[in-house]
């Protein structure tokens, strides 16, 4: 058997070919889509119309109750398309975490609206509802790193929980290719000022809560040692802050005894976000469909199916959308304790 790329850099450099032959083999299906700007609250928006899309063959049903993820974990029969055997044409890579052990593989996304969206699996099965450790950011990181330094702009997500917008119970991050740089979102980060590094911020400006930490700049550079507790105290400082805002959300009795926290996470090599999450879709007044947001949509881009569906999108609003499947933010009081700016 052919040994696969098994370095950030290895995997970033055969991207372009291993697509090519994966679409032409047909074990990528691509999508083709257009993609329109619409500005709001100081961000362009970037909204993906994909009709193509209304002929994707149905996936397995989510789930993401313990004892489903128990039975994959001890080999039970449910269909997990990030297990082995792979299919080679989508498994482009492998790594692994040298300080922990963990072990990941490379899968290009078998459902592709952008080319080369690839996903990082860990080996083993774990849950989708569980938290990023410390190894699954170091080798998310050092992959979009490796993409950098090969003159190409990634941006990592990770949809975690039920009301996430995540479809696949067994642990996988994202990463996606941008022609800017960042996505949308990442804009608005990059120009808010902070006093510090080391606390969260966020992006008042938005009409749902999020919690951002600035990464310093010569992250990319430095040994993995030093990578990691930079990222694991980042992501844990977001997540922190993502479920005291998740707590005190107005929201239902019901919600607020649903104690598992769905969140977002989007990932760039310089800032790290956290969108805690209250409901999965949003449904559209206009056209009465649900629309599923996941960490795209709060990065920046969403991705409709018809027109009518881009015409209702545009005519609520993209901050009317974002607002019913995020959280109130409670920036203000949070930051009596422990926040920048
Ligand atoms: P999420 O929906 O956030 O859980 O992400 C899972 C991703 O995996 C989706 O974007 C799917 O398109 C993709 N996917 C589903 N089945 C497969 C498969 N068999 N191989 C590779 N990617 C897949």
């Amino acid at each position: 058997m052919p040994t696969v790329p098994s370095t950030p850099a290895e995997i970033i450099a055969q991207l372009p070919s291993s697509f090519a032959k994966a679409k032409d083999s047909g074990d990528v299906l691509f999508f083709p889509s257009t993609v329109h700007k619409h500005s709001e609250f100081g961000v362009e928006w970037e909204i993906t119309l994909c009709p193509a899309l209304q002929n994707k063959p149905p996936l397995p049903i989510p789930h993401f109750d313990a004892a489903a993820d128990a039975k994959l974990a001890n080999g039970g029969k449910k269909f997990d398309p990030f297990a082995p055997p792979y299919v080679p044409n989508l498994h482009i890579g492998e790594l692994k975490d040298e300080q922990e052990g963990d072990e990941y593989v490379i899968l290009f996304n078998k459902f592709s609206v952008v080319p080369q969206h690839i996903l990082l699996v860990t080996k083993e099965f774990h849950s989708q509802t569980s938290p990023l450790l410390p190894p699954d950011l170091v080798q998310t990181y050092r992959l979009i790193a490796a993409a950098r330094e090969a003159g190409k702009k990634f941006f990592a997500f990770y949809n975690c929980g039920d009301n996430s917008g995540a479809s696949q119970p067994h642990k996988h991050l994202q990463l996606i290719p941008t022609i800017e740089d960042g996505p949308p979102i990442e804009k608005l980060a990059r120009k808010t000022p902070i006093e510090t590094l080391d606390r969260p911020f966020s992006l008042q400006s938005l009409p749902y809560a999020n919690h951002v930490r600035r990464l310093p700049t010569h992250l990319p550079t430095v040994s993995l040692e030093e990578q990691e507790p930079i990222l694991s105290r980042a992501f844990l400082s977001l997540l922190d802050l993502a479920l005291s805002t998740y707590r005190r959300d107005p929201a239902s009795d019901d919600q607020k005894h649903n104690i598992t926290l769905s969140y977002n996470v989007i990932l760039t090599l310089e800032h790290m976000h956290i969108i805690p999450r209250k409901a999965e879709t949003h449904t559209l007044a206009e056209t009465g469909e649900n629309l599923s947001i996941n960490a795209m949509g709060f990065a920046g881009c969403l991705l409709v199916k018809s027109e009518r569906e881009f015409e209702a999108v545009v005519k609520e609003s993209v901050g009317t959308i974002l607002e019913n499947v995020g959280c109130k933010s409670i920036h203000e009081q949070q930051c009596e304790g422990a926040c920048s700016m």
